[in-house]
């Protein structure tokens, strides 16, 4: 039988009613959830990933300031502007674009930016909140869209062996937390894994985070597994996964489309850290 399509745009509709009701009960309160996207210089992916996510921050009445800077400031100009932002109480998510220019540096930047506000886990302090399973924390969008996807679906998690293909601080590292966080047995592979099949066939839940075009075929997956697909690799005119979902369709049970799966939620995930980011700070 065909692995069952687990498709984000449910996930996606489900998560914007509940932002949405979120939103209105701040309103009442006279809070008025704000997140402001930082871009130093002019890269068009920066710009039309804001633009793209102030749409949708504004679909459901989150507000969503774009505030683009000159690519020609110095580290000190952006990081005295960035402390301000921080102390706007106006403001209650923020996040800063990158690749910055090569003035600025990241690892400067990333410890100024308050973690309170850090609503894609930019700051360390975040990171680390993953790991002391601290919920006060903004875990990185698209491992927080994995587990809203194998929430929404009903995948069962505690006591299953999760294989976690990957180990980026941005994907890899943070997934394995949040699965070992709701009791999976986790295993971490990265380049170096021996024989990845053999380790990969062994799991219920496989998350590819690679950067491979359709790596992943049914050699990797046991009969019955559930396949979340995080990778996003251009093929010809169009994105392809790290899974060749066609190969492993026939094995899984339940297995994200690319594009249409996790890639859809992961907006999603940042809204819902701004509301939960305005409630932290207005007590
Ligand atoms: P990175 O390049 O930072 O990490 C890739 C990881 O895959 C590394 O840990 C690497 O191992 C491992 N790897 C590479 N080749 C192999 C291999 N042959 N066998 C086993 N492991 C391997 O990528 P990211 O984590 O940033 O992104 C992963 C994928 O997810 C990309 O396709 C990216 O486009 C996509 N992505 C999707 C997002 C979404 O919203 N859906 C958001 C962010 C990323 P090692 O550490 O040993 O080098």
């Amino acid at each position: 039988m065909a692995a069952k399509l687990l498709t984000g745009k449910e996930v996606a509709q489900k998560m914007d009613q509940d932002i949405q009701k979120d939103v209105q009960a701040l309103k009442t309160k006279g809070i008025n959830p704000a997140l402001r996207i930082m871009i130093v210089g002019d890269a068009s992916d920066s710009v039309f990933y804001a633009n793209s996510a102030k749409k949708m921050a504004e679909k459901n009445g989150i507000m969503c300031e774009i505030e683009q800077l000159p690519g020609t400031m110095t580290q000190d100009e952006f990081v005295n502007i960035l402390k301000q932002r921080n102390a706007d109480r106006n403001i209650h998510g923020i996040i800063v674009m990158r690749p910055f220019p090569k003035q600025i540096s990241e690892n400067v930047v990333k410890y100024v930016l308050s973690p309170e506000k850090d609503v894609d886990c930019f700051n360390p302090v975040n990171a680390g909140k993953i790991m002391a399973g601290d919920m006060t924390g903004f875990p990185p969008a698209t491992p927080q869209a994995v587990m809203e996807m194998l929430r929404f679906y009903e995948i069962p998690m505690a006591g299953k062996d999760a294989v976690v293909i990957g180990r980026s601080m941005v994907v890899g590292k943070p997934m394995s937390m949040l699965l070992l966080a709701e009791n999976a047995t986790v295993t971490v592979c990265h380049s170096k894994t021996k024989d990845l099949p053999g380790v990969c066939k062994r799991a219920d839940i496989v998350v590819a985070a690679i950067g491979k075009a359709k790596m992943i075929t049914a050699d990797y997956i046991k009969a019955g597994a559930t396949v979340m697909d995080v990778g996003i690799n251009p093929e010809g005119d169009k994105f392809v996964g790290d899974v060749n979902t066609d190969a492993v369709k026939e094995t899984a049970s339940a297995i994200t489309p690319v594009p249409g799966g996790v890639g859809t939620v992961t907006t999603r995930v940042l809204l819902k850290h701004v509301v939960k980011a305005a409630k932290l700070q207005n007590p």
